[in-house]
């Protein structure tokens, strides 16, 4: 029997380990072919583009290029999330590596411990590079034509608290005394390939954007939920009835469903609450912010899990690389 990827090899391509035992010029060549990607590492200019560049080291040691077309000069970091950064990079490094292979989602205090910093600093950089991960995939569309897909929501958030006294607690199955802030996270997810997940406060709402992020000639599994009949038109669809089995004749929305079993666990175990995007100066009080921030740590996991450092690093600072798709992962 063939091995698993996330048991063999491959998978441990990025470890605190390994980074320790770096250089500082071995840090700073990884950080040059994760922000250089496509010329494997050679400067470009992020000002202009331009592709010739001078090296402009300073006395004490650290990198910095001078720009041919435009004169400017610039770090690894300019114009990204790392820039002006005051931490040494191998500390940013082993940022990264904790933030991609803690599947569940890290706690904040945990990665300022392991890093050194204040709990600040931690959470600040924890969420830059969830929102460098979220921006990556924002236009991302998933399927296509011999392809096959996804979907599934499943509710969270909106729970209401008991009163201590029986006496006054209220009756949580009725209508009137549910939680407006429940929220369905929506996922979309092509069989050997990404992840997408939208938050929404009905099955039905997040369909435009099904349409939208999964392209023309895909085959699309479902579950027997009425939402999903609006996206007949345009998709060829299979449903699978929940209630009848979870794989009936080739129709199945169990990669869907595996999305939902690592999110709850990373949303019971570790992230009980979440201010949302860091550009966000006021605390998030809904619940359906805490649903989207959290979503997004699930699909970072479900994205960077299987991240193979060596056969195509992934941007994290320019955020805008293709990347590759980790292989149907199961939750570990
Ligand atoms: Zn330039």
């Amino acid at each position: 029997m063939a091995q698993h990827f996330l048991l063999s090899a491959a998978a441990r391509s990025l470890s605190a380990a390994k980074i320790m035992r770096m250089s500082d010029h071995g840090v700073e060549n990884v950080f040059l072919r994760l922000r250089w990607p496509d010329t494997d590492g050679k400067p470009v200019c992020p000002t202009c583009g331009c592709m010739i560049s001078y090296d402009c080291r300073r006395p004490e040691g650290q990198p910095r290029w001078r720009c041919k077309a435009c004169r400017g000069d610039f770090s690894i970091t300019s114009g990204t999330l790392f820039a002006w950064h005051k931490l040494p990079l191998r500390t940013y490094l082993l940022g990264v590596a904790a933030f991609c292979n803690e599947v569940k989602g890290k706690s904040m205090l945990a990665f300022s411990r392991e890093l050194d910093v204040q709990y600040k600093t931690a959470f600040v950089l924890a969420h830059k590079l969830g929102e460098a991960v979220s921006f990556s995939v924002k236009a991302l569309r998933i399927g296509g034509k011999g392809k096959v897909a996804e979907i599934e929501g499943a509710y969270f958030g909106g729970h209401i608290r008991p009163e201590n006294r029986a006496i006054d607690r209220l009756d949580r199955r009725l209508a009137e005394n549910q939680s407006d802030k429940r929220q369905v996270v929506v996922v979309m997810r092509e069989r050997q390939g990404r992840t997408l997940v939208q938050v929404a406060p009905a099955e039905a709402a997040a369909v435009p954007t099904i349409r939208q992020r999964i392209a023309k000639g895909t085959v699309l599994h479902a579950d027997e939920s009425p939402a999903w009949n609006k996206l007949h038109a345009g998709l060829a669809m299979q449903r699978i009835n929940h209630q009848d089995g979870y794989s009936i004749d080739g129709a199945c929305t169990n990669r869907a469903e595996s999305y939902f079993s690592r999110l709850r666990r990373g949303r019971s175990g570790i992230i009980t609450t979440s201010p949302g995007r860091i550009s966000s100066a006021a605390p998030r009080k809904r619940a359906g912010e805490k649903m989207r921030a959290a979503s997004a740590t699930a699909s970072r996991c479900m994205l960077l899990s299987a991240w193979r450092w060596g056969a195509g690093p992934r941007s994290v600072s320019a955020a805008t690389g293709s990347g590759h798709g980790p292989p149907d992962a199961p939750v570990t």
